[in-house]
């Protein structure tokens, strides 16, 4: 415990709480507290010494009777112009869920759906206690900004980026790979740190079949002067990695063919990574390229994704809930009950044999904090609760009969937690939700402007959902 203190700075201590610090020892204090200077941590420590230093100095002192503190989760993919198309692709073939259901919405978006959309979907992400989320790709990064610093979260947001391919929709047009670049570098110099420092923009590449060559080496080159990250589908299914291997004279898929061009680098957030093989997994962790798994649209989409082979690399990976379109559920704390279940399942599937103990409850909440903040190259100020870090941290309430009673805390959080036991959250020192009340936006009005939004969408982009069962 240590930090100066200034009387003229606003000062809250959270204390009686159990605070899962997820700091490089892995403190976990029973009986915590922690102080908060403005927007930063300036003190971790045992609940007594917090009380007896600072309480002097402090505005507000808040009891947490036992619940239980931790650091904002990060979700490392998710698309938030996709939250309106929440159900209207559910059990299509692949074709299908991008020609017929994806395309046509996005390329019909305004900007105005961007951020309703964005709203919806961060409603749902503060209330799975996540604060900073890393957008994949999505449709007028104004209007995501503009929903960002709204609902007060922190995003690395980025603009979804395709210069060739074939099927797209004519409303699009083809862009070049320098136009791509101008116009990203444009929403940069806008959004770029706006928000108190809260949004920071990164480059998208939507995926290898709509990229040349030059859009790749152009996007790399670019984000290593802006010193920013790329976002980035990368061997998502096994006829992506074929196309790659007919057109790109390769023997094996995206990523043997990335790290032929040099384009595989330590800034780089690679989505899914699920049809990657051992050599490739070993070019990831050379490269120090990131990954982001998103149990729930593997599963769904894609396939198995080799995370214990990645781990055993030391690749660093995180989690996603990917969008509403191939998960449904926004939520980070379902992401981690089921990453902690599907990789004990592949074991049995490419063993034949149980592993119980692979990917242990530590692990997985690893992926969902500090890993998640290396990968959206943010571990300076997030991911973990130690002075000098940016107050970003979540508030569970464990007495409830989702999680009761808690005998190992550690596995509580991950084989037990559920999103109702999320009850306050807080971004940059504020709080974004207090006892389970969304604070910046009236939530039922967003609900009900979503519902008319995404109504009007579909009309636009004459998508129908076919009837199933009997509706009468
Ligand atoms: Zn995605």
């Amino acid at each position: 415990m240590n930090g100066a203190t200034d009387m003229n700075n606003s000062q809250l201590i959270l204390h009686n709480a159990l605070i899962v610090t997820m700091d490089t020892e892995l403190h976990v204090f029973l009986n915590g507290g922690i102080v908060i200077e403005n927007d930063r941590i300036i003190a971790v420590g045992q609940s007594s010494d917090i009380i007896r230093q600072y309480s002097s100095n402090s505005q507000e002192i808040i009891d947490l009777h036992g619940q239980f503190l931790l650091p904002g989760f990060i979700n490392t993919h998710v698309h938030t112009s996709q939250q309106l198309a929440r159900g209207i692709a559910d059990d299509v073939d692949l074709l299908t869920w991008l020609h017929h259901r994806i395309w046509p919405y996005e390329s019909n978006m305004t900007e105005e759906d961007s951020y309703i959309s964005t709203l919806l979907c961060g409603i749902e992400l503060i209330h799975s206690g996540v604060t900073c989320f890393a957008e994949a790709g999505g449709q007028h990064v104004s209007g995501m900004a503009k929903a960002v610093e709204l609902l007060g979260l922190r995003a690395c947001l980025t603009e979804s980026i395709m210069d060739s391919g074939e099927g797209l929709p004519s409303s699009w047009g083809v862009r070049t790979a320098d136009e791509c670049i101008q116009s990203q570098k444009e929403l940069h110099k806008k959004h770029n740190n706006t928000a108190d420092g809260r949004i920071r923009i990164w480059f998208g590449i939507r995926q290898i079949m709509n990229s040349t060559d030059r859009l790749l080496l152009a996007t790399r080159d670019a984000s290593k002067q802006l010193k920013t990250g790329i976002h980035m589908h990368v061997a998502e299914i096994p006829s992506e990695n074929e196309v790659v291997m007919q057109t790109r004279e390769v023997d094996h898929g995206t990523v043997t063919y990335l790290e032929k061009i040099k384009f595989l680098t330590s800034n780089l957030l690679a989505a899914h990574s699920v049809w990657v093989n051992e050599k490739e997994i070993g070019f990831l962790s050379s490269c120090g390229v990131k990954v982001s798994h998103c149990p729930a649209a593997a599963m769904r989409m894609l396939g198995f994704a080799p995370i214990r082979e990645m781990l055993d690399a030391n690749v660093c990976v995180s989690l996603g809930t990917d969008g509403a379109p191939s998960n449904n559920r926004m939520s980070i704390v379902d992401e981690m009950y089921l990453a902690s279940l599907i990789n004990k399942g592949r074991e049995v599937y490419t063993n034949g044999t149980t592993n119980p103990k692979l990917l242990p409850a530590e692990s997985v909440l690893k992926m969902t904090t500090i890993n998640a903040a290396k990968a959206v190259l943010w571990e300076n100020d997030i991911g973990s609760l130690e002075v000098g870090k940016k107050a970003d941290m979540i508030v569970i309430n464990p007495s409830s009969w989702s999680m009761v009673p808690v005998h190992d805390c550690i596995s509580s959080l991950v084989y037990c937690l559920r999103s109702e036991n999320v009850v306050s959250v807080m971004c940059n020192g504020s709080w974004i939700m207090k006892n389970k009340k969304i604070m910046n936006v009236d939530e039922a009005e967003i609900i009900s402007r979503a519902k008319h939004a995404s109504k009007e969408l579909l009309k636009r982009a004459g998508i129908q959902i076919p009837n199933r069962m009997n509706l009468i």
